[in-house]
Parts: structure tokens; C-alpha cells; sequence
């Protein structure tokens, strides 16, 4: 656990201007990813997920705006980055896969010219070079017929064949991250299990660090290797995957493992944690999961609850807790 983090989130906050107020999607997020890791970032919709790795990415909405805090990408901070140096780093050290990739590939240009675009710009091959090369990336992602498939437009493809060749765009510049935010969703359950197998696969073969983001815990427990769990904006929990599955120390995940379903157990009625997420427009100075806590006790309703770390280095956020050692 002493290697050196790739990525190091610094008590990041992010912020939205809308017309009903001031949303806090991001309040205080700090976590790693190592090199080769892969880290789940788990939550449901609105915990703040999708924004913390759009912060890293710098491609935040324009009503939104980092007010505080520092990612480290490799040793940089990517927030004082200048334009030039983020469009370098996205194309060529971070890639993207995104939920539905009908929105995120370009309708009118054809597969290959999609994929060898960043290799042209990032990696300076010649037009040749890129189209093998693109021929080659299409084959390592599994789709057969490469050939012809790389002058395909995106509509001429299935929705997992479209979410492959997002994949192999990710891994054209032979990125050092890659964050896939929902990858699997949009796609049926045959396919889903394809599209995990395949992102395992490749990052064992390239060592490339994974940053995914699910609200699936069916996703976490076979793809994490360490998993941090956002709550209102927050990290509520974070730790080894295996430990925070056996051992889940706050109520939030305790709630959200009772409401995974688990295959050849047949239960009456599936557990759904009771109560709402809390607006981000209006969120508590106190606990955020204090309304729906089954454990709750005034001091959650007083303050904040300090972040609470064990000698594994499992960390939560919780007064249930508070005889730990503060992290
Ligand atoms: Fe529940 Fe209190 Fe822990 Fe919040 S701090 S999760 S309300 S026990």
C-alpha cells in the first residue's frame, strides 16, 4: 500500500450555480488510486461521483466551478494545469468511457476515424500507422471482421460493439487511467458480463489503473480492488474491497449490501433503504445519512461526523465509530 498514488483526490469541492441555489455536489473528497488499481466509486444518483471524476477531468458543466482543494495526477496538479496541458493529458493519459457511447461517439465520422483521431494528434503516427493501428485496437476489444468494421459508422453497431469500440479509444493513447463511469448499464446482462471480462482482461495486460463508477455493488465485488462509497457529496466509507463487503462499517453501505440482490438466493422482497437522499441544494451541516440512519443518535444530528480510520486502513465517516483512531 506504500506505492506511490497515481491520482490523489485533496479534500476536493465542487459546486453548481443553478437557478434554485448553490448545489454542493462535491463537499471534502479525498481518496487514491495507485497504479493498476482499480477503485469503484460507489453511490447512488446525486452522491457526487460522476462530478468528483469530471473534476479530474476538468470537464465540469459551465455553471459548475472546483471552489477548493487539489488533484495530484502523477505528480501534477491537474487544477493549475493550462488548457493545452489538460487537452494532452485527457487524450493521452486518461481515458473515458462513458454510460451510453451513442452519445459520446461522433454519428458522422466511422469508427476507425474516431480511434485514430487521438493517435494522430497524441501519438504522431501517420494516417497509415493510425488505421493499422486502429485495425489492431478493434481486434484486441473483441469485435471480429475488424477489417471492415473500422469504416462502420456508430448506428451500424450494437450498443456492446459501440461500447467496445469507447473502449479501445480509451486505450489508444495507452493511457496510465482510465475512468469508465457507468460502462455497463445502458447494456443487456450477457453483454455487461462481456464488457467487465474484457476491461479486466485489458488492464491485466496493460496495467492500466481503473477508475470506475457504479452504483452497482454486483460490478464492485468482481471489478474492485478497492472501493470508496460517496454519500451526499461525501466519502462515507472506504477500504479493501473484500473488507468493506465482509465488514461494512457504515450504515449507508450495510443498507446498500442488504439491497443487493444475490444470484440463487431468493428473497420475498428485495431490502430498499428507507427514506430519500437528501437535496443537494439543501443538505444538513450535520450527517447526511441521519434521517434514514436506523442507528442515529443526537450527536449525528449535532455535527458532522469525523472520519474514522482502523489499523487496515478501512476508513468511515460515522460517530458510530468514534472510538477509532481520527484519520
Ligand atoms: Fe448513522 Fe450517526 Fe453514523 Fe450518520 S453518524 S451514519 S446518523 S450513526
Amino acid at each position: 500500500m506504500s506505492q506511490k498514488a497515481l491520482v490523489e483526490f485533496k479534500d476536493l469541492h465542487t459546486e453548481f450555480y443553478t437557478e434554485a441555489g448553490v448545489v454542493k455536489a462535491v463537499s471534502g473528497v479525498s481518496f487514491q488510486i495507485r497504479p493498476g488499481e482499480t477503485v469503484c466509486v460507489v453511490g447512488e444518483s446525486g452522491s457526487g461521483k460522476s462530478v468528483t471524476a469530471l473534476s479530474l477531468m476538468r470537464l465540469l458543466a459551465n455553471n459548475a466551478k472546483i471552489v477548493k482543494g487539489e488533484i495530484i495526477f502523477d505528480g501534477r496538479d491537474v487544477l493549475k494545469l493550462k488548457p493545452h496541458e489538460m487537452r494532452r493529458l485527457r487524450g493521452n493519459e486518461i481515458g473515458m468511457i462513458f454510460q451510453e457511447p451513442m452519445t459520446s461517439l461522433n454519428p458522422v465520422l466511422t469508427v476507425g476515424e474516431q480511434i485514430m483521431e487521438p493517435i494522430i494528434e497524441h501519438r504522431m503516427f501517420s494516417k497509415r500507422e493510425a488505421r493499422k493501428y486502429a485495425i489492431e485496437l478493434i481486434e484486441m476489444v473483441g469485435i471480429p471482421r475488424a477489417h471492415e468494421i473500422v469504416d462502420a459508422y456508430p448506428h451500424e453497431l450494437s450498443g456492446g460493439m459501440r461500447q467496445r469500440i469507447m473502449i479501445a479509444i480509451a486505450l489508444s493513447c495507452e493511457p496510465k487511467l482510465i475512468i469508465a463511469d457507468e460502462p455497463t448499464t445502458a447494456l443487456d446482462v450477457t453483454i455487461q458480463a462481456q464488457i467487465l471480462d474484457l476491461l479486466r482482461k485489458l488492464k491485466s495486460e496493460k496495467n492500466v489503473a481503473l477508475m470506475l463508477i457504479t452504483h452497482d455493488l454486483g460490478v464492485v465485488a468482481e471489478m474492485a480492488d478497492y472501493v470508496v462509497v460517496m454519500y451526499g457529496g461525501r466519502v462515507v466509507e472506504e477500504g479493501k474491497v473484500m473488507e468493506v463487503f465482509k465488514n461494512p462499517r457504515h450504515p449507508y453501505t450495510e443498507g446498500l449490501l442488504k439491497a443487493k440482490p444475490i444470484i440463487g438466493e431468493r428473497k420475498e422482497r428485495l431490502y430498499t433503504i428507507p427514506g430519500q437522499v437528501p437535496s443537494p441544494l439543501n443538505l444538513p451541516l450535520y450527517c447526511h445519512f441521519a434521517d434514514r440512519c436506523p442507528y442515529v443518535m443526537p450527536v449525528c444530528k449535532e455535527q458532522y461526523p469525523d472520519t474514522f480510520i482502523d489499523a487496515d486502513g478501512h476508513k468511515v465517516a460515522c460517530w458510530l465509530h468514534a472510538e477509532g483512531a481520527r484519520a
